[in-house]
């Protein structure tokens, strides 16, 4: 299957797709992972990327359009992929369309007061990548990664005001792929608040997986 998660940022797109590529053994491609990782790295990408993302606005389009080109180029995407992330803008879902046909777009939706609540809980692990929440998913040991034991850390992309100012950039760069996509007839609308196993419940039975 080929899908891309759409959603507010904390609305649960990157724990959701993360829990379908291992059902349906297909790649979780996070256009936000890719670019931390450059950032992290020091690439050029990383360096032109960095004082988007510390701001809460979008890299150009340019940029991530042949990153994830590229990345979807890579032998285990061609059976199929979700992407988490992108596209951001409706030039990336052109750009995307262009590429490769997919089979649905999965919409999060949550209330307002929810994404500020989930934002806010949020620990990434700087090792593996593994997404953690305070109050929805905490890990065994309080601090640290199940999977490597790696001190979390919090991104720094999601200070309060940084992570206002992502919301702001989604409700006017992103929102409106959601017409796009319903206009496609490839929208799925999932409503993302709740438990993580009964959200992911909702995305299989709306995916009819
Ligand atoms: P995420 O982890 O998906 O929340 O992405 C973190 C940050 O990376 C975003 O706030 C953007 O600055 C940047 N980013 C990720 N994906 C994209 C994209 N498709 N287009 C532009 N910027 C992106």
């Amino acid at each position: 299957m080929r899908l891309v998660f759409l959603g507010p940022p904390g609305a649960g797109k990157g724990t959701q797709a993360a829990k379908l590529s291992t059902k349906l053994g297909v790649p979780r491609v996070s256009t936000g992972d890719i670019l931390r990782r450059n950032v992290a790295e020091g690439t050029d990408l990383g360096k032109k990327a960095q004082s988007y993302m510390d701001s809460g606005a979008l890299v150009p389009d340019d940029l991530v359009i042949s990153m994830t080109e590229r990345r979807l180029k890579e032998p285990d995407a061609r059976q199929g992929f979700i992407l988490d992330g992108f596209p951001r803008t409706l030039v990336q879902a052109q750009a995307l369309a262009g590429l490769t046909p997919i089979d649905a777009a999965v919409n999060l939706f949550l209330e307002p007061e929810d994404l500020i609540k989930r934002n806010t809980g949020r620990r990434v692990c700087p090792n593996c990548e593994a997404v953690y929440h305070v109050l929805m998913n905490s890990p065994r040991k309080e601090g640290h990664c199940d999977r490597c034991g790696t001190p979390l850390t919090i991104r720094p992309d999601d200070r309060p005001d940084v992570v206002r100012a992502r919301i702001e950039t989604y409700d006017r760069q992103t929102a409106p792929l959601i017409k796009y996509y319903r206009d496609r007839g490839l929208l799925v609308e999932v409503y993302a608040s709740g438990l993580i196993d009964e959200i992911f419940h909702r995305v299989l039975e709306a995916l009819k997986i």
